[in-house]
């Protein structure tokens, strides 16, 4: 039992690593199906909480929609992300150029920022 849910950690894990974007439990599933065909959702979910629990991956919460994940690794250089409206798949996008406390009042102090940019993403828009 054991030596399973390690291979299904390192299986969620390789596919979070492979996919180099966040991901819903519903697309590491589908992805990971492919090393493990039997694998559940509601086993993806069981292993995400763990991972989370343990801080190996991280949440990137979409209001209205499920959490995608991204490994602590990649979540710890900061960077924003892209919501494809159409695919509905998340992206990273590297880097930080904004001026955050340019509008901010007086007296206030921000300790950090999540930003979620929308459209499509560069295979939607070859397809309009
Ligand atoms: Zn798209
Ligand atoms: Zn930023």
């Amino acid at each position: 039992m054991a030596i399973r849910q390690t291979k299904q950690k390192r299986v969620i894990l390789g596919v979070l690593e492979k996919a180099g974007r966040p991901m819903s439990p519903q697309e590491i599933l589908s992805s990971a199906q492919q090393d493990v065909p039997l694998l559940s959702l509601a086993t993806v979910y069981r292993v995400i909480r763990g991972l989370e629990a343990d801080g190996t991956i991280v949440p990137v919460s979409i209001p209205g929609e499920s959490a995608r994940y991204e490994t602590h690794l990649k979540a710890a250089h900061h960077h924003h992300h892209f919501h494809c409206e159409r695919c509905s798949r998340v992206f990273d996008v590297p880097g930080c150029g904004l001026r955050v406390d340019a509008h901010l009042p007086g007296g206030y102090r921000i300790t950090r920022h999540e930003v979620m940019l929308y459209g499509s993403c560069i295979e939607c828009a070859a397809t309009s």
